[in-house]
């Protein structure tokens, strides 16, 4: 039995764990939170610091390969089990995609389109930003769910804002967003990628409340999209499942935002409407099994579930096209990720 090892215990590591399962695949999760959801649906659970070598060493030796359910995890850990274990996606890939600086620059070397923006050290780099604004400021590191974002719209707007610059920020110029659509990839080392259709996103405070399929973008916006996805997963040697973000202007141009090196919650849907879902596809990339040709059956639209509304799901009698998941969170949290509920619209 092939023995997947799982950094981090969130509900992407719980998803990740019950795809593996569905294909015989053991799983080990290793979380430095105790309440982790993920070990609800591990085979084993392992709660550690991310830096206890000795735990790090443990876990590497009993496992056949290593993920990560998400990009925050240090270099340094990666790098650590790498040399023990293989780990996919490639913690260099991680490295450039959890700086939002480095992930840009990468990003515009292909010659691909992002927003505008400028790197941040101090005030005076920000006073000297005004060209971009209305901005957002977003710290380089660390962010998630519009965490470490502050809006700018204006000079005057800087001495309103408490900025800590100790850490490291870019200010990027913020547009007046159309649409959002996200691409779901995944690479095999065969060389060969699943492609989901592109998924059109809807987001509150900056936090994804839905996603859909199909997405109502041109076929020409799709095309696009779907060849910058695939160009990166390339570049970057990509080995298992990444989601690219993109923006939409008022003038149809394409911006990508950013990319996740994991499963991502717009792909949330495609365990209801594929053969094989960004679950299952990652698991099998990173385990270097069998690539299995992906196959619509399906249209369907996710909704996030935060905070407290997880109530209101828990004892909802649920029509035959809906499909609620719990991510059995202990505390509801306001804005905290508690479960989704997929739809099917067809
Ligand atoms: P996170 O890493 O927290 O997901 P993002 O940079 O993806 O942060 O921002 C979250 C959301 O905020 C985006 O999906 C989008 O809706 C909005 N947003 C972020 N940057 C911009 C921008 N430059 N212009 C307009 N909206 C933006
Ligand atoms: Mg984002």
């Amino acid at each position: 039995m092939v023995k997947l090892g799982i950094v981090g215990g969130g509900q992407l590591a719980s998803m990740l764990c019950q795809a593996a399962k569905k294909i015989s695949v053991q799983t080990t999760v290793f979380a430095d939170d105790k309440n982790s959801p993920a070990q609800h649906f591990a085979d084993n659970f392992i709660y550690a610091n991310y830096e206890a070598e000795k735990s790090l060493t443990d876990f590497a030796n009993q496992v056949d390969f290593i993920t990560y359910e998400f990009e925050n995890i240090s270099f340094e850990t990666l790098n650590r089990l790498s040399k023990l274990c293989e780990v996919n996606p490639n913690p260099r890939i991680n490295q450039i995609v959890q700086n939002r600086l480095s992930e840009k620059q990468f990003i515009n070397k292909l010659g691909l389109k992002t927003v505008d923006y400028k790197f941040v050290q101090s005030l005076e780099d920000l006073n000297k930003g005004s060209a971009l604004l209305p901005g957002i400021l977003k710290t380089t590191r660390m962010g998630y769910d519009g965490k470490g974002q502050f809006v700018i719209n204006s000079i005057p707007d800087i001495k309103n804002i408490n900025i800590n610059f100790q850490n490291e920020y870019i200010l990027e110029k913020k547009i007046k967003l159309k649409k959002e659509i996200s691409i779901v990839i995944t690479r095999y080392k065969s060389n060969q990628t699943s492609i989901y259709e592109p998924i059109e996103n809807t987001h509150n405070n900056q936090i994804l409340s839905e996603s859909i399929i199909p997405s109502s973008v041109s076929e020409a916006i799709k095309a696009t999209a779907t060849t910058a996805a695939q160009k990166l997963t390339e570049e970057l040697e990509y080995i298992g499942t990444m989601c690219v973000e993109f923006f939409i202007d008022n003038q149809d141009n394409l911006y990508i935002n950013e990319i996740a090196p994991r499963v991502h919650n717009s792909g949330h849907l495609t365990i209801n409407t594929h053969n094989v879902s960004q679950f299952e596809n990652h698991v099998r990339a990173v385990c270097d099994l069998e690539f299995i040709p992906l196959k619509k059956i399906h249209n369907a639209k996710m909704i996030n579930i935060l905070g407290s509304e997880i109530l209101k799901y828990k004892n909802k009698k649920l029509d035959a096209n809906e499909f609620f998941f719990d991510y059995l969170k202990k505390e509801a949290k306001p804005n905290r990720k508690m479960g989704h509920l997929t739809i099917i619209t067809d």
